[in-house]
């Protein structure tokens, strides 16, 4: 690995993704990091995830590799996070890491084949994909419904609570000397020679030798900002949460029309029902996509789409009590695909972001790669596919008019 010794960075965006970056580059020791964010840490996409740390909804390719780097680290780093703060048990407690396990379900004969030939890749590629019959199923899931045309069972999917698995990975990051600026907006950047040395912000300027846009789905109005735009769009999910329950849903639990949902580019509603409980009790009924720019009212053709699908797949929610509802908005990218690597328009600038519905998931193998590519080490994935310069993120060049108030 290249020395890095006082190098100057500066994470946008103290969400997830932010965290984790700024957590990697902190622990190499050579790098002074500073995270800045316009709000407060965790206070945007990242507080509105299910946080879910997902393989089973990824088909063989990058994201699934990026999936299976993630899904390692995990359990390593949070146990690290953990050992290291002195306050580990409420840590431990905080984040509620728990390796549940995914149950995917068809529920008609069409969807039972696709989702048995997707199986088939995932396995290939190292997943683990088990097929269960109706008596394993009604084990595994007794309040599911019986009328479904095939299940399987992902034993290697995982929940986090992501707000506090972002506070968690910024504190450890903090601990090894990083600093935190919230409520300092980036506005624009300084440059010399063609070359990023400072950003802009609301509280004055901040020197830096590397710049990581972390904003999520601010990232392509940031970059415009900055002087090289990337196509990162907002894609709203909308969740509905009911009252504590009696334990009713045992793993995350989606219809196989969901992975569907997932790499449709469509701007109107989709929905699919993905249902899982939280360790309070509650039961989260998703998930809706949408692209309508950074609209946050809550719809009730949305909600109602999305309580009509869920309760297909468990019946016996029909009468229980809805606590809220909330929604934010996944950092799109028009081919799936996140962002990951330097900017070659503009020495210094770095991306990290672009990671729709699976950023939760993916930040910890994100935050990796970027160390790696940083500081010219052999990363464990090709990074390739997640560069800058192709043309899903340049193409269109800028964030589309209608998606870019707010
Ligand atoms: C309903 C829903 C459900 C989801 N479920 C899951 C799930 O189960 N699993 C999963 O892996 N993912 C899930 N996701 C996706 C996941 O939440 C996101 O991919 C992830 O949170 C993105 O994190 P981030 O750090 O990139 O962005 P954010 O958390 O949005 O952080 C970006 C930060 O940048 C800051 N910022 C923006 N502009 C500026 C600026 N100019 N100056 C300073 N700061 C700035 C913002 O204030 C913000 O704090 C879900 C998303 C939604 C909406």
């Amino acid at each position: 690995m290249r020395s890095m010794n006082g190098t100057r960075v500066v994470v946008i965006g103290a969400g997830i993704v932010g965290a984790a970056c700024a957590r990697e580059l902190a622990l190499t020791g050579g790098f002074q990091v500073t995270v800045v964010d316009r709000g407060g840490a965790a206070e945007a996409t990242t507080a509105h995830g299910e946080g879910n740390v997902l393989v089973s909804d990824k088909g063989p390719g990058p994201e699934l590799r990026l999936a299976q780097l993630s899904r390692r680290l995990w359990p390593e780093t949070l146990a690290a996070v953990a050992a290291r703060s002195p306050r580990a048990a409420d840590v431990v407690r905080a984040v509620e890491w728990d390796p549940k396990g995914g149950i995917v379900v068809a529920t008609t004969e069409a969807g039972a084949a696709e989702l048995t030939r997707f199986a088939a890749a995932q396995r290939a590629a190292g997943v683990r994909a088990e097929p269960l019959d109706a008596a394993a199923l009604a084990a595994a899931e007794p309040h599911l419904t019986r009328d479904h045309a095939a299940a399987l069972h992902y034993p290697e999917d995982a929940q986090v609570q992501p707000a506090a698995a972002a506070a968690a990975l910024l504190g450890d990051a903090l601990a090894h000397g990083a600093t935190l600026r919230t409520g300092c907006e980036v506005r624009g950047a300084r440059t010399r020679g063609g070359r990023l040395t400072a950003v802009r912000t609301t509280e004055g300027d901040l020197a830096a030798d590397l710049v990581i846009n972390a904003a999520g789905p601010w990232s392509g109005r940031l970059a415009a900002r900055l002087g090289a735009p990337v196509d990162v769009r907002p894609r709203r999910g909308d969740i509905l949460v009911t009252a504590p329950l009696p334990p009713t849903v045992f793993h995350k639990v989606y219809d196989a029309d969901y992975v569907g949902a997932v790499g449709s580019s469509a701007e109107d509603l989709q929905t699919s029902a993905v249902v899982e409980a939280t360790r309070g009790g509650s039961v989260l009924l998703g998930s809706s996509r949408r692209r309508t720019g950074f609209d946050d009212r809550l719809r009730p053709d949305v909600l109602s789409a999305l309580a009509a699908k869920a309760l297909r797949l468990f019946p016996g929610l029909a009468g229980v009590a809805v606590m809220r509802a909330y929604g934010g908005f996944r950092p799109y990218v028009p081919d799936h695909l996140p962002v990951i690597g330097a900017d070659p328009r503009l020495p210094g600038l770095w991306h990290a972001s672009g990671h729709e519905g699976a950023g939760i998931g993916l930040s910890l193998g994100t935050a990796r790669l970027l160390r790696d590519l940083v500081c010219g080490a052999e990363p464990e994935i090709d990074p390739a596919p997640f560069r800058v310069d192709r043309p899903a993120v340049l193409g269109a060049s800028a964030t589309a008019p209608s998606e870019e108030s707010a």
